[in-house]
C-alpha cells in the first residue's frame, strides 16, 4: 500500500550530462521530512526487477571535499560506476542524513570527541545525548514506487538499509557489497561500524594484516 506518495507539484526531472555521462535527474521534496532529495537515473528502469540501486546518505565532508575519516566520497563514486558499468540503476541521494541523521554541526561536534577523546562513531554520539540513528529511508523508497522499479539490488554493506527499505514497500532481490579500500584514517570508523553497527565489511580483515596503519593510529 502506498503511504505518501510525493506531490507532482514536488517533482522535477531533466536531463544532467556528467563526466560520467548522462542521467535523468528526479528532484522532489519529500511528503514526509520536507527535504528536497536527488534521484540520478541511468538508462530504463521502470517496471524491471534487480535494478541496481544505491540510496547514499549525504555527507558533504566526504561526498564533496573528499574527507578521509569516512568512506562516503568513496561510495558514492564506486556506486555511480557500478550504475554506469551496468548501464542502468538509479543512484537515491538522501538529504538531511548528515551524520546518520544527526545534522551537520552535531556531526562535526563527534569528530572533536573522537580526535581527542578517542571515541568511535557510536559513543561520540552517545556521549552528546544524540541518537546513533535517525536516518529515514521513507524518501528514498517514495522516489523508487514513482519511478516504478519493480525490484532492485541494493548496494550497501548495511542490512538495516534493506530491512528499512523493505518496510516500506520495497522489494529488495539482492545485497550488493559496496567495499571500499580503508586508509589510516577511516580504518577505526570502519572498524565501528562493523563491530558496533553490524556493517557487512569483510574486507577490513585483509587491511589490518596488511599492517597498513594497523597500528598506533
Ligand atoms: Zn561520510
Amino acid at each position: 500500500m502506498h503511504d505518501h506518495d510525493i506531490p507532482l507539484d514536488d517533482i522535477a526531472e531533466a536531463d544532467l550530462v556528467t563526466r560520467r555521462g548522462t542521467f535523468r535527474t528526479v528532484a522532489f521534496r519529500d511528503p514526509v521530512d520536507g527535504h528536497e532529495h536527488l534521484a540520478l537515473v541511468r538508462g530504463e528502469i521502470g517496471k524491471r526487477d534487480g535494478v541496481l540501486v544505491r540510496v547514499h546518505s549525504e555527507c558533504a565532508t566526504g561526498d564533496i571535499f573528499a574527507a578521509l575519516r569516512c568512506e562516503c566520497g568513496d561510495q558514492l563514486d564506486a556506486a555511480l560506476d557500478e550504475i554506469v558499468r551496468e548501464g542502468s540503476g538509479v543512484l537515491v541521494y538522501l538529504r538531511g542524513h548528515e551524520g546518520r541523521g544527526i545534522g551537520l554541526v552535531a556531526k562535526v561536534r563527534t569528530h572533536v570527541l573522537q580526535d581527542e577523546e578517542g571515541l568511535d562513531t557510536v559513543d561520540s554520539a552517545t556521549v552528546l545525548g544524540l541518537p546513533v540513528d535517525v536516518r529515514d529511508f521513507g524518501p528514498a523508497a517514495r522516489v523508487l514506487k514513482y519511478l516504478r522499479v519493480g525490484s532492485i539490488r541494493l548496494m550497501s554493506n548495511n542490512n538495516d538499509k534493506v530491512r528499512a527499505l523493505e518496510a516500506h514497500g520495497i522489494a529488495v532481490q539482492a545485497r550488493v557489497p559496496l567495499l571500499v579500500q580503508a586508509n589510516d584514517h577511516s580504518i577505526r570508523y570502519l572498524t565501528a561500524k562493523r563491530d558496533r553497527l553490524g556493517h557487512e565489511l569483510p574486507h577490513l580483515d585483509a587491511h589490518s594484516r596488511s599492517g597498513f596503519g594497523a597500528a598506533g593510529e
